[in-house]
């Protein structure tokens, strides 16, 4: 079966990769030609924009930065609409804000294009081995069509609610990981700064209460002071920005999201805005005066 895939960053890339590897047939197009070389590489076919792609699959899936890249890509010039058919089903993967995936998917109706948003969680290395976690929104039986689709890229999907409802669903993931790295950071720069070696507390605390997926993959990031993304500081400012306007939009008060964004926002300043947001640490180190390290290596 022919796919088509557009948007072939840290994410897209691996994603592809597992789509060929399933055996489909995948049509691809990002504006950054290395990107492109790389799943043609691994067997793609490189189309020459969104709407060649458009025009060769009726299945295409887009992992697109934020709401403007995915409207651009699919509502503008030589775009996804310009070369669709009817009947065409778009999977939007990116993480965008629930009203654009609304607006995106009644210009896609206009046309009779259905559409489902699905956005992931699990970053770089479950896009890798196929694992990812995609919350879906969007009409229930188009779900089902595309389910074994999206199962090759996850180790789940479960449909959410009407469209933008994944997208709603991955604003709250994105609110809870945000937090829970800037709680671990708090946290360990207390211990550190109390003399007690980092490798130590996560060894003692990762099983219990406090221990999470979150603390498992971003402590040895932090205490190796590796941070190479991974998910950017500049799109979790995205997605908190999308949270923020979405939270004030139905009246849910978002206090300590507000103030890890300020902690974003002062990062993106300090010029770590292409780091993994794991350097949410450094500015508890900044302020500090001390590193996250452990004693010995
Ligand atoms: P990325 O910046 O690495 O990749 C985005 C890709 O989109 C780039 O290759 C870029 O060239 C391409 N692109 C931008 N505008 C385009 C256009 N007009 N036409 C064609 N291609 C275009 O981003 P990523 O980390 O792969 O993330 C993609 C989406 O997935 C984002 O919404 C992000 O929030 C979400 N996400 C990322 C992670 C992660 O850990 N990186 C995890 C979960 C979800």
């Amino acid at each position: 079966m022919k796919l088509g895939f557009i948007g072939l960053g840290i994410m897209g890339k691996p994603m592809v990769k597992n789509l060929l590897k399933a055996g489909y047939e995948v049509t691809v197009y990002d504006i950054i030609k290395e990107n492109v070389d790389l799943v043609v590489e691994a067997g793609a076919v490189a189309a020459g924009s969104a709407k060649e792609v458009a025009k060769e699959c009726k299945t295409i899936i887009t992992m697109l930065p934020n709401s403007p890249h995915v409207k651009a890509v699919v509502m503008g010039e030589n775009g996804v609409l310009e070369g669709a058919q009817e009947g065409s089903i778009l999977i939007d993967m990116s993480s965008i804000a629930p009203l654009a995936s609304q607006e995106i998917s009644e210009a896609c109706a206009k046309k009779g294009v259905k559409m489902i948003d699905a956005p992931v969680s699990g970053g770089e290395p479950k896009a890798v081995d196929g694992s990812l976690s995609i919350m879906v929104g969007g009409p229930e039986e188009v779900f089902r069509e595309v389910y074994d689709i999206l199962m090759v890229m996850g180790g789940s999907a479960v449909h959410c609610g009407a469209i933008g409802a994944g997208n709603t669903t991955k604003l709250a993931n994105q609110v809870i990981v945000a937090l829970n790295i800037a709680a671990v950071s708090e946290a360990f720069m207390l211990s550190t700064k109390a003399g007690v070696d980092p490798n130590k507390v996560f060894a003692a605390i990762k099983g219990g209460l406090a221990g999470s997926t979150v603390m498992n993959a971003k402590v040895p990031m932090i205490t190796a002071g590796n941070f190479k993304p991974g998910f950017k500081i500049d799109l979790h400012i995205k997605d908190l920005n999308n949270a923020l306007e979405t939270g004030h939009g139905v009246g849910a008060p978002l206090p300590l999201t507000a103030s890890v964004m300020e902690i974003l926002q002062n990062l993106h300043m300090d010029g770590c805005g292409q780091e993994d947001h794991s350097a949410i640490a450094k500015y508890y180190e900044k302020l500090a005066g001390c590193q996250i390290r452990c004693e010995e290596e």
